[in-house]
């Protein structure tokens, strides 16, 4: 397939990115857009718009995603789809790129597409997930919602008092959350999907490479680490006959940082939530809880590390550890992976092979046996979720060229290697 004919147009994407970077922007540079929020909702009208301008036809689904949709130009056929997209939420206080990135490289990457003149035997489609970063109760709500994979009663539920549910925002913008299931697709409707997203970590900068080809996407463990000791007052109990709270999980935080340093790069593990009850400058500690997230590509040493720190937890007195929540982790296609690698190869940029520490739109599809892969490129300093987020606009080029030739490669499938 030669794809030498597609050219993405560094300006047009550039400006597509700073001006999305607009809608809830604050004093700080970062962005408050969170999902069905008011800047979220008006960066959703304006993103609609120009997708229209790019010549797509442009609706919306029962679960707020938004679907473009650009037929091959001998007009439409029943031929399963080659599908792009991202999120436009964005956590409190995010970055400008993470999402927008995906959206914005897929939309210009659909107009490079057309204006190359080359005839697709098949439609593509941009898709534009509702609530990825789940800042209404769980992440990836719009991409589970079209292959039926929500929990029973998961709409209905927010993150904390006072908070909306996504089924009441959902009400807001005029949708009926009765008729989710109206959003659901067939998985023989899509070909393959394919997200370019920023990496959300330093691999990519260290090594100086523009590219990474994602291969999986951790297995995640979240844990509730509780301790309980004797709250009493801070200055009539003597040292010695104290059982402060605090003290037993100090020991135990560091013991569990060493156990996963200790054992090796695969895996990491951050303890990023402490609790200390009555938490009071005048009264002995007397129960600490705290969460225990550890993410690894490889699950077999997930559970080693994770039944190490339960022992180094029942070791000290009175202390105790559940399960909050596992995901299994996903793997990407390798057929896709390959045409990345292929599409790196034929406009010579380094690329790298990487697993994901975070979860995106993409991990979706494999869930329901859509081909999927993730295209990273480096974020400045490795920084993400946060007003510092930044990216060298030439990487997002670089970045949306390959998923250009990538959907046009996959779109008439086969060439997984160079044609004569
Ligand atoms: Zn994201």
């Amino acid at each position: 397939m030669d794809t030498s004919s597609i050219r993405i147009k560094e300006d047009r994407l550039r400006q597509d990115l700073l001006d999305l970077g607009r809608f809830g922007e604050m004093a700080s540079g970062g962005i408050g857009r969170t999902a069905l929020s008011d800047a979220d909702l008006e960066a959703r009208r304006w993103f609609k718009e120009r997708m229209r301008e790019g010549g797509l036809k442009v609706r919306e689904d029962a679960a707020a995603n938004i679907i473009g949709r650009m037929d091959p130009p001998s007009g439409p056929n029943e031929e399963p789809c080659i599908a792009t997209g991202s999120h436009i939420d964005a956590v409190a206080q995010g970055g400008k790129y993470d999402g927008a990135l995906g959206i914005c490289a897929g939309l210009e990457a659909l107009r490079a597409i057309r204006e190359s003149g080359v005839s697709l035997p098949c439609s593509c489609e941009l898709l534009v997930f509702t609530d990825e970063e789940g800042s209404h109760f769980a992440g990836t709500f719009g991409s589970r919602a079209m292959f039926n994979l929500l929990q029973e009663g998961e709409m209905e539920k927010s993150r904390g008092a006072g908070m909306a549910s996504l089924a009441k925002d959902l009400k807001r913008m005029g949708k009926d959350p009765q008729k989710i299931a109206e959003a659901r697709r067939s998985p023989s409707e899509f070909q393959a999907f394919l997200e370019l997203h920023i990496e959300q970590g330093p691999v990519l900068e260290e090594m100086e490479v523009p590219i990474g080809i994602v291969d999986g996407i951790v297995h995640l463990g979240r844990y509730l680490i509780r301790v309980i000791g004797k709250s009493g007052h801070a200055g009539t109990i003597p040292m010695h006959l104290r059982d402060d709270a605090l003290i037993k999980a100090a020991g135990i935080v560091t013991a569990v940082n060493e156990a996963v340093r200790s054992a090796g790069p695969e895996i990491v593990g951050t303890i990023g939530e402490f609790r200390v009850q009555p938490g009071a400058i005048n009264i002995i500690p007397g129960q600490v809880e705290m969460s225990l997230d550890l993410r690894s590509m490889n699950e077999e040493k997930l559970t080693s590390v994770k039944r190490q720190i339960e022992k180094i937890v029942l070791s000290a007195e009175k202390a105790g550890m559940e399960t909050v929540l596992t995901k299994g982790g996903v793997r990407m296609d390798p057929d896709v992976m390959m045409a990345d690698e292929l599409s790196c190869r034929e406009r010579g940029i380094p690329f790298h092979r990487m697993g994901s520490g975070a979860g995106h739109d993409a991990m979706t599809f494999p869930m329901v046996n859509i081909p999927a892969g993730i295209i990273f490129i480096p974020c400045v300093g490795g920084k993400s979720h946060c007003p510092d987020e930044e990216i060298r606009f030439e990487d997002a080029c670089r970045g949306a060229q390959v998923l250009a030739d990538t959907m046009v490669r996959l779109a008439f499938r086969g060439p997984l290697h160079p044609l004569p």
